[in-house]
């Protein structure tokens, strides 16, 4: 590791949202001897962030983009059914819509899938381990847990439905355990019996509470000596292309570099900074049961909901959707209504008389680029602005080597892998 120069002051560097993006990043520029601010106006791991209410699931597999080849044949039933597993409301589409044609664009044939599958599984293959080192760092190495995770499905003819993507998951190196009828039954004794295959991914981890797991790494920031400035971020101060301040709601925070970890109101500040870049809410609900007396022993997507159900410290957590609606129209709680119904479908007699003022309900905004791939890299205006968000499905799993890259840019210093399919400035060359 490259050691700062004790004879000169560290670097100063502003981290922008303390999302697990923003935590880890943050632990990794204190690792390299930088100093960190972390500009934040909310409470480390509170609900307003997406990594607050997410899945919890740090999936090294879950390298496959969102849209996969012949996905605009399911457009109508998007703008159709609003309460589909993906659904676009109607009042947001011109809006939507320039973002809408890349992500089907970026999908369009196996191999563009691929090419993005490659760079997700860099991002991710670790995943499980380097949040089992944060953890421990944190002092919650509970939270974190390396089972494996289970996709379950009706029928083996379900499966290869997707077989496509398990297809591109393979060429990545991912390699899973089938489980017949009578291996599912034996090990998930309480899940419906319409289920009659899986799949086991044994390298894949958990995080058995995302929102509890920032608050430790932010305080595990702050134990390092990272300081807070509470505000919102609105802006930078740029002098011959270097960076001399953020601009926040609190006046001016002088500083030589700044990482922007905004999750979903990144937006603003990438183009502050000279970089527009299409980042669109996939909003996501979730549902949370906080005593069942039956679930699953393995967090566990179903392929027919397109739900991910998973034990957390405060309860059972069915979590999914996707609704294209921006971030500022009200939550739709049908929606989580519809995983609570789910929920209930695979489990039955999930909680004794289900109260539904007991189940809690959250939404939340993935920060979603059209191609699938976050955006890790320098700005256009300054190599000292850093732009590390737009991690869509796959935040969680993804903000510890994120954080890694993104000091060490921050830092200028060298990354060992090679960046390009994460370039800020990739949506600008075409
Ligand atoms: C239903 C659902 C299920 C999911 N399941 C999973 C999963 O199982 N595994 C997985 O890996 N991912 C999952 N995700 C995705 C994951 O939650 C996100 O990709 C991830 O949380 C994004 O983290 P972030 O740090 O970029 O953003 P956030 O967690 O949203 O944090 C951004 C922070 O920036 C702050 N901020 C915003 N604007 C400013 C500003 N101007 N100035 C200062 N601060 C600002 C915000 O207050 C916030 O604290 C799921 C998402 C949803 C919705």
């Amino acid at each position: 590791m490259n050691t700062p120069d004790p004879s000169e002051p560290p670097r100063h560097v502003a981290v922008i949202g303390t999302g697990a993006v923003g935590c880890a990043t943050a632990i990794e520029a204190l690792r390299l001897g930088l100093r960190v601010t972390l500009v934040e106006p909310e409470a480390a791991g509170g609900s307003h962030a997406t990594s607050y209410g997410n899945a919890g699931w740090l999936s090294s597999h879950s390298v496959i983009p969102p849209a996969l080849p012949g996905a605009w044949r399911r457009v109508p039933g998007w703008l159709a059914d609003p309460l589909g597993p993906l659904a676009v409301r109607w009042p947001y589409l011109p809006k939507a819509l320039p973002w809408l044609l890349r992500y089907l664009a970026s999908g369009w044939t196996e191999a563009r899938v691929q090419r993005t599958a490659h760079a997700l599984r860099a991002l991710l293959v670790d995943a499980p381990a380097l949040h089992q080192r944060l953890a421990g760092e944190a002092g919650v190495p509970q939270l974190i847990e390396q089972r494996g995770l289970l996709h379950v499905f009706r029928s083996h003819e379900e499966f290869e439905g997707e077989a496509l993507a398990w297809r591109v998951r393979a060429r990545t190196g991912v390699q899973w355990v089938e489980w017949d009828e009578a291996t599912l039954r034996e090990r998930e004794p309480d899940l419906d019996p319409r289920y009659r295959f899986a799949i086991h991914v044994p390298e894949a981890g958990q995080c058995r509470d995302p929102g509890r797991y920032v608050a430790a790494l932010a305080r595990h920031a702050q134990s390092q000596g990272a300081e807070l400035w509470p505000a919102r971020a609105t802006g930078f101060r740029l002098e011959g292309g270097r960076l001399r301040a953020v601009l926040t709601e609190r006046g001016e925070l002088p500083c030589d570099a700044a990482v922007i970890c905004a999750g979903a109101r990144s937006a603003a500040l990438a183009a502050a900074a000279g970089t527009p870049v299409p980042l669109e809410s996939e909003r996501g609900y979730h549902v949370q049961v906080p005593q069942p007396t039956r679930g699953p022993r393995l967090p566990m997507m179903a392929a027919d909901g397109k739900l991910i159900v998973h034990w957390m410290e405060g309860g059972l957590r069915a979590a999914g959707q996707v609704e294209i609606a921006g971030l500022h129209a009200a939550a739709d709680w049908r929606r989580a209504d519809i995983l609570y119904r789910h929920l209930r479908s695979m489990f039955e007699g999930l909680a004794p008389s289900p109260e539904p003022d007991a189940v809690q309900r959250w939404l939340g905004h993935r920060p979603s680029t059209p191609d699938g791939l976050p955006c890790i890299g320098p700005s256009a205006a300054s190599p000292d602005v850093v732009l590390a968000f737009g991690h869509g499905h796959v935040g969680l799993g993804g903000s510890a080597r994120t954080g890694q890259w993104a000091a060490r840019l921050a830092a200028g210093l060298p990354v060992q892998q090679d960046l390009a399919a994460f370039s800020p400035l990739r949506f600008q060359r075409r």
